[in-house]
């Protein structure tokens, strides 16, 4: 039986960095992934500027879309919008998952693809894991099982089930759009509306896949979720002349349930979860993939210190994650959908944006400063 240090349950954002970062501190990593890379995911894949810092690489450009975002636009219930610079990495996520994996093995750490969880077992120094690869059942060891295996995750369902499919989530639909637009290709459009979006804002921007150029515009709802996005594809078509026709339509649901008091879990024993697995996704902020590349990081920063101290990992995890999961937990109660109208929203939007400006301007420039692990997450 094969033995690691770490074996990490998933190759996305969460499980790449951090299988990057513990093959940096010379720690003995496996990281598997389900499906063969690139894998398609759906996720808009956009994020901020300390994006790079916090996976520690400069990301080669044709890993990312040809258009950056520049400029981000805000539409209000009311039809009124705001517009202010905002620089914004774009990016397609099997192109992106697939170079992070890449980033992870020169660093030295191992990558199954195409193979998967089935089980595991802790002992009384470690935990026995099995797994499936090419149709064959494989065992192997560790010191620490991580669970990064998304908003569906594997080993936590195993271990809470109580903790899925309660109350409706809802989805997102994307729609893939080859044609022309008065809209412009560097900037993300959020449309603040819960005729459209009952959980964030619904959106636009512009995607490169395989060389071409598409206008994805998409959605979410937490019921009737075709009709809320259809509407919104209509108003989008009609109001920027939007002509073309939709080349792909991806749509997504999760199990976890958001609203849940007991949404984020960083894990027990020698089993820790990290990015979405852990329930760190933002529904307030839109986003996830910060959340999910800093604990990775921090997971990986508490095992290394945790093996040259004897200490338990868990306990080093849950202390330096506290800013994280105390952001993630206040953003949590922040949700849209306790607001029973537009206008509601309307008031809610004016005051918190109002706030939130000047807010993520200063955290901006006092990211430059901080160490990539202290980073606050914007907005
Ligand atoms: C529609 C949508 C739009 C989004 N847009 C944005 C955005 O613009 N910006 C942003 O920052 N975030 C966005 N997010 C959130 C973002 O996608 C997640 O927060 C992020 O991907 C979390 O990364 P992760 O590594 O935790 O999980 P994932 O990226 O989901 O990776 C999990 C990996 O585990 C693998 N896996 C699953 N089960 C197994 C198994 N049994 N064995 C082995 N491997 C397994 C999966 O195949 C997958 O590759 C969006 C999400 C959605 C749904």
């Amino acid at each position: 039986m094969q033995t690691y240090d770490v074996i990490i349950i998933g190759g996305g954002i969460a499980g790449s960095v951090c299988a990057k970062f513990l093959a940096q501190k010379k720690l003995k990593t496996l990281f598997v992934e389900k499906y063969k890379p690139p894998r398609h995911k759906p996720c808009s894949g956009i994020q901020f500027d300390y994006f790079s810092r916090l996976v520690g690489e400069k990301f080669p450009p044709e890993k990312l879309c040809r258009h950056q975002l520049k400029r981000i636009e805000i539409y209000y219930p009311d039809g009124s919008t705001f517009g202010a610079p905002c620089s914004m990495y774009n990016f397609m996520r099997d192109v992106f998952d697939d170079y992070l994996n890449q980033v992870a093995q020169k660093y030295g750490a191992e990558f199954w693809a195409e193979c998967e969880y089935v089980d595991h077992e802790e002992t009384a120094g470690g935990v026995t894991v099995d797994l499936k690869k090419d149709g064959q059942g494989i065992r192997a060891a560790c010191s620490y099982l991580i669970d990064a295996s998304g908003l569906r995750p594997v080993i936590r369902k195993k271990l809470r089930p109580a903790d899925f499919g309660k109350g409706a989530n809802g989805g997102s639909i994307n729609y893939y759009i080859e044609g022309k637009a008065d809209l412009d290709p560097e900037t993300l459009y959020q449309f603040w509306n819960l005729d459209w979006n009952n959980q964030m804002f619904a959106w636009v921007y512009n995607k490169t896949m395989e060389g071409r150029e598409y206008w994805v515009v998409g959605s979410g709802y937490d019921r009737d979720l075709k009709q809320h996005c259809e509407l919104f594809l209509d108003f989008v078509r009609q109001k920027y002349h939007l002509d073309g026709e939709i080349i792909k339509t991806e749509g997504y649901s999760s199990t976890i349930s958001f609203n849940a008091a007991e949404r984020i879990w960083l894990g027990q024993g020698r089993l820790l979860m990290i990015g979405d697995a852990a329930g760190l996704i933002d529904m307030t902020r839109g986003v996830g993939m910060d959340a999910a590349a800093l604990s990775g990081r921090l997971a990986a920063q508490a095992i290394a210190a945790a093996l040259k101290q004897g200490k338990p990992a868990l306990e080093e995890y849950v202390k330096v994650s506290r800013s994280l999961v105390a952001q993630t937990r206040k953003n949590q109660t922040q949700s849209i959908n306790r607001f029973s109208s537009n206008e509601e929203l309307l008031t809610h939007l004016r005051k918190d944006m109002a706030a939130a400006g000047p807010g993520m301007a200063v955290q901006s420039v006092l990211n430059r400063f901080r160490q990539p692990e202290q980073l606050v997450l914007l907005p």
